[in-house]
């Protein structure tokens, strides 16, 4: 595959391996420590380091200049980047800001509506949704202009272009649908909702395939482990668009307390190796929710160690 980005995360995907990816949640304060730390925990076990924005529309520091910390540390940053917050002014100009320090990857979302946040009277923005930012972010990148029309004669972003997808939410039957509008508009890589149910995940693959948009477009498989039944039990009830089996209620519940992390991480690891089998995964998106410090064992664990070296 021919490489259109100087994109770390593109030329592993490029080179035919899994890719890796995980995420750093910043925090809901002003400190410079926090995302360096979980940089120097997971930095070396992934290709890519995705910077959350604002999620769940709670205030934290921002994923810009978080994005900014992991680069200056020789890491390969993933700005996500919401529609919620800003309007079409303030997003494109931080891409160019994102492009000023060698940024070049981006996640472009729509968001979690601020209703579910800390803020839930902010007043949202919406001025575009994730499909229109991908367009946006295609035009800056491939015809060197903003949308009011300016042509960049340098300068230009050189972004590998990514999106999320749930393909838990209903109605199930457009899942793919929507999909294919995201990869029409531009997306290149594809970061999933946690999978749970492996089922439902390997018939939108399957879908997906049979449109041959897994030839267009990287699906990198996401996974959260469980840290305890607790834990399950709330995705499963609790979290709009979570699809969470009862066996693995279950299975978490047929353990003892001390053990459910680990059967966390061992159930996560068996759902790697399943999905290693299914047509069109070109990698896995590791979100350990405040549990950054287990990423570098998954990884080892599932064989995904030590990281392919690319030019
Ligand atoms: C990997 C990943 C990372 C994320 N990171 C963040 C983050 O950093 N910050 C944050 O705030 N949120 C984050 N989210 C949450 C995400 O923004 C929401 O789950 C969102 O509702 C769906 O993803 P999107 O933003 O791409 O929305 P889109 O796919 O662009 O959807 C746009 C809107 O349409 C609605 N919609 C979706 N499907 C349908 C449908 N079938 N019919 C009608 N309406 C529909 C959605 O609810 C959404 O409001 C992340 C999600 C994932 C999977």
């Amino acid at each position: 595959m021919k490489t259109t980005t100087p994109s770390k995360l593109e030329k592993i995907i490029a080179a035919g391996h899994y890719a890796v990816t995980s995420e750093c949640g910043p925090p809901r304060d002003g400190r410079p420590g926090v995302i360096e730390e979980k940089g120097k925990m997971i930095g070396k076990h992934v290709d890519a380091i995705n910077v959350t924005d604002n999620q769940t529309a709670v205030v934290r520091q921002c994923s810009l200049s978080a994005c900014i910390r992991l680069k200056s540390m020789g890491l390969e940053p993933v700005l996500q980047m919401v529609t919620r917050d800003r309007n079409r002014i303030g997003m494109q100009s931080d891409i160019l800001g994102a492009t000023a320090w060698g940024i070049h990857n981006i996640l472009c979302l729509t968001g979690d509506h601020q209703r579910f946040g800390d803020h839930p009277n902010a007043a949202n923005v919406f001025d575009m949704d994730s499909t229109r930012l991908i367009q946006t972010v295609k035009m800056m990148r491939d015809e060197g202009k903003l949308l009011g029309g300016h042509e960049m004669h340098e300068g230009r972003p050189k972004m590998f272009i990514g999106a999320a997808e749930n393909p838990f939410a209903d109605p199930f039957e457009i899942r793919v649908l929507r999909l294919a509008k995201k990869v029409k508009a531009g997306a290149q890589f594809i970061q999933t909702q946690c999978i749970y149910n492996m089922e439902k995940f390997k018939e939108w693959m399957r879908q997906l395939c049979d449109m041959g948009l897994h030839e267009k477009v990287a699906i990198l498989a996401g996974l959260t482990p469980m840290k305890n039944v607790g834990m399950a039990r709330y995705m499963k009830n609790r979290v709009p668009g979570m699809d969470v089996p009862d066996a693995i209620v279950k299975r978490l519940a047929g353990v003892p307390k001390e053990k459910q992390a680990e059967e966390g991480i061992n159930i996560l690891l068996e759902q790697i190796e399943e999905l290693k089998q299914v047509k069109g995964i070109k990698g896995f998106h590791i979100m350990a929710i405040e549990w950054e410090e287990k990423v570098p064992e998954i990884v080892e664990r599932a064989g995904l160690y030590p990281r392919p070296e690319v030019d």
